[in-house]
């Protein structure tokens, strides 16, 4: 079992936005072999799996697209079901309603599964927990609690990378930047809330931090 590893390869995890982007590209970089899995959860703006299909065929990764949309439908989540409002701001000592509760489990179960079916044993996530929305299922403790369980699970040696766990905003256009997809992160990808692809709506949670960094990070290049 253990022999027909291949450590050069990785899934990753895809939705179709800067940060999952940045990283698909990232293990482009790292990997001989890279397919991006993507969900569809029952998110609202299904336009993120398109987006996501374009990534991957222009990073020159293998793709597929697995249906999950009892993720969406267990838990409940503005992300998820329109007819909740938004939070605009993190509610004081409570998670923004955009959390979409155990999202990061299941897909990083399911994306473990695949890797293992695939021979792979690396799995690119790009959660962070510098601007982490006040999400824990993008904190580092977790992460490292999930790839224990995951390699206990199925008796396998899954190693989870996440390239932007300490990065902010910032220095994630910065990688990007590194990695020759600026312009393609910064006008292709589909990060916010409200379903529009490169600059956004500009006030959902999402674009506020989204161009906050690219802001920052502008007024540096540009020096
Ligand atoms: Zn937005």
């Amino acid at each position: 079992m253990e022999e027909r590893i291949n450590n050069d390869a990785a899934v990753v995890l895809l939705s179709g936005g800067q940060d999952s982007t940045t990283c698909l590209f990232w293990a482009k970089e790292r990997f001989a072999t890279v397919t991006a899995i993507t969900f569809d959860y029952g998110q609202t703006h299904r336009a993120e799996t398109e987006v996501a299909r374009a990534m991957a065929e222009r990073a020159g990764a293998g793709w597929r697209l697995v249906n999950a949309p009892f993720i969406g439908s267990v838990g409940s989540s503005s992300l998820t079901d329109s007819s909740i409002k938004m939070d605009e701001e993190r509610p004081e000592g409570a998670f923004p309603n955009t959390f979409v509760p155990g999202r990061n489990l299941f897909f990083l179960g399911i994306a473990a599964v695949t890797a293992r079916e695939l021979g792979m044993n690396h799995i690119v996530t790009g959660v962070s927990q510098t601007d982490y929305s006040g999400y824990p299922d993008c904190r580092d403790s977790f992460i490292k609690s999930m790839n224990v369980t995951l390699n206990e699970a199925m008796d396998y040696q899954f190693v989870i990378d996440t390239p932007l766990m300490w990065l902010d905003k910032e220095a994630t256009w910065a990688l990007a930047d590194r990695l020759g997809v600026f312009d393609l992160v910064r006008s292709e990808t589909l990060t916010c809330y409200n379903g529009i692809k490169g600059d956004g709506c500009g006030h959902c949670p999402a674009c506020k931090l989204r161009r906050e960094g690219l802001e920052a990070y502008l007024k540096h290049r540009n020096r």
